[in-house]
């Protein structure tokens, strides 16, 4: 009998964002000998921190969804489990045309589990709850077909325009930066339409989506995760979670270069060479863990397949930061924040979070009076045009103090302000444009039948730590044969 092939012996990770050092983490458990090159000087890509008058905070991501245990799970095997935390009761608000109203908790991109919730119907008004109401009388082949539909389309086929207007376009303008009706529904509700024909309704899909994973956000023993709490945070900010990531690969001997952009990637005969500042990097594996654009870019060349299938870059996200004094939002004017529906006049911030206000940890750190505020401005409403707005820092900060004080009803003047910073991150979420599911799924067989290649992030698994998180352990699990 011949022996077995020998295991392959070293990987190569292109990308230190949450993608990358999971991937470093799965590779380095199953014995490889393991390289990460990141292009910046920190880790974790989007899952990033900054400080702001002396508090840190997250500068990206700050919380994730708890439809799956996927980021529980990973925090809890880093010794994070008993930092898991839910945001304060009250949930968010929406700043509609008409006025500011309590978002309903129960749904999913704001799609409604039940258009007849008190709230729902405050906000959609006894005509829009009545044709929401339809889609439990449509047959589930309305939007349930395999042909391409975006979030908008959906909607409105099964819910009606004023779901599509009132709800659904401010969460999702919010969470990806771009209109319902440029998004690939299966990239960006993953599941969703899968539930619609198992369940009957979108309704009925959204609420079977909506109950908690078993675990997830039930480490908190002071609050366990509510019904309708569809996200959890860490104690100290996401940004922790990276922190731990870093030091857990430390530990197991990984190799961590920052400051090292791949520019070139090409075959050898045992496996990959990634030329990444002026030097060549080799291994048996190659694992490529960036933004879709760079991605194709730098595979392309070794992977004809996928050659010019680069997908549109996302948007520019600008994220004001504001700490401040003001006792009067220690009352919470509009919970954990406010997503702002796109026709509303005057208000140039797509959201605010208000981040004292949604997380514990953090207004315990800031002490009283003091708040912190997060606005972000930057969405995409046509195919490729970017809106204008506020652009350099002061834009933005003079924009910020306006739609903080129209948005919270409070008055936010700059006496008031502690410190402030601007974060911009360009093209860093992915846009899951029409379409964008089935391409993603052939550049993804294509890299495969390379051979020793896997591609990951949020570009592939969906936006969101919960999507990249749990794709990223399969996609290494097929890899190493896990
Ligand atoms: C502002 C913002 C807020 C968000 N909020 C949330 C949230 O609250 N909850 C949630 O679940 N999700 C949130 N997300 C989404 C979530 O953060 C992402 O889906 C996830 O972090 C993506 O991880 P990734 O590893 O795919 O990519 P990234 O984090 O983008 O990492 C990619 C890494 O690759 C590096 N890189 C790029 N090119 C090269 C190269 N040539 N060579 C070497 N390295 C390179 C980059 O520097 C980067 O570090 C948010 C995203 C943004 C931008």
């Amino acid at each position: 009998m011949g022996s077995s092939p020998a295991k392959p012996g070293t990987a190569l990770v292109v990308g230190g964002g949450i993608s990358g050092l999971l991937s470093a983490r799965e590779l380095a458990t199953a014995g490889l000998d393991v390289t990460v090159l990141e292009a910046g000087d920190a880790w974790g890509g989007c899952v990033g921190s900054h400080t702001v008058s002396g508090l840190t905070l997250d500068s990206g991501a700050e919380s994730f969804a708890t439809r799956s245990d996927a980021v529980a799970r990973l925090a809890t095997e880093l010794g994070l489990g008993g930092r898991i935390v839910s945001p304060r009761p009250g949930g968010a608000w929406v700043q509609l045309p008409d006025g500011p109203r309590e978002l309903p908790k129960t749904g999913v991109l704001g799609i409604p589990a039940n258009p007849w919730d008190p709230e729902v119907r405050r906000t959609l008004g006894i005509m829009g709850s009545l044709r929401a109401s339809l889609d439990r009388l449509l047959p589930a082949s309305v939007g349930a077909g395999t042909g391409v539909t975006s979030v908008a389309a959906l909607v409105r086929a099964r819910m009606g325009a004023r779901v599509l207007d009132r709800l659904v376009s401010p969460v999702v303008g919010g969470v990806h930066s771009a209109d319902p009706g440029l998004l690939d529904v299966d990239m960006v509700a993953p599941g969703l339409r899968t539930g619609l024909r198992n369940h009957g309704s979108l309704a009925a899909a959204v609420s079977a989506q909506r109950r908690p994973a078993i675990g997830a956000g039930a480490t908190d023993p002071g609050r366990p995760a509510k019904a309708g709490s569809a996200v959890a945070g860490l104690d100290g900010g996401m940004h922790t979670l990276v922190d731990a990531l870093v030091a857990d690969l430390r530990s197991r001997g990984v190799t961590l270069l920052a400051g090292t952009a791949a520019t070139a990637v090409s075959r050898t005969i045992t496996g990959w060479r990634v030329d990444a500042a002026g030097a060549p990097f080799t291994g048996d594996l190659l694992v490529m863990a960036v933004d879709g654009p760079a991605a194709v870019g730098l595979l392309e060349a070794a992977v004809p397949a996928i050659a010019g299938k680069q997908p549109a870059s996302g948007p520019d996200v600008k994220l004001v930061t504001l700490v401040l004094d003001q006792p009067d939002l220690d009352r919470r004017p509009r919970g954990t924040g406010i997503l702002v529906a796109p026709q509303t006049p005057g208000v140039e911030a797509k959201a605010l979070t208000h981040a004292t206000g949604k997380w514990d940890w953090l207004a315990a750190a800031a002490g009283p009076g003091r708040h912190v505020l997060r606005l972000s401005y930057g969405r995409v409403d046509g195919a490729s045009a970017q809106p204008g707005g506020p652009d350099s820092d002061e834009e933005l900060f003079a924009a910020s103090l306006r739609d903080a004080s129209a948005l919270l009803g409070v008055p936010v003047a700059a006496g008031d302000i502690r410190d402030w910073d601007v974060v911009r991150w360009r093209g860093s979420l992915p846009f899951a444009a029409v379409g964008h599911r089935a391409r993603a799924a052939a550049i993804r067989e294509a890299c495969t039948a390379a051979g020793g290649l896997a591609v990951v992030g949020g570009w592939m698994a969906g936006n969101g730590l919960a999507a990249v998180v749990a794709d990223t352990r399969e996609q290494i699990g097929r890899m190493t044969g896990a």
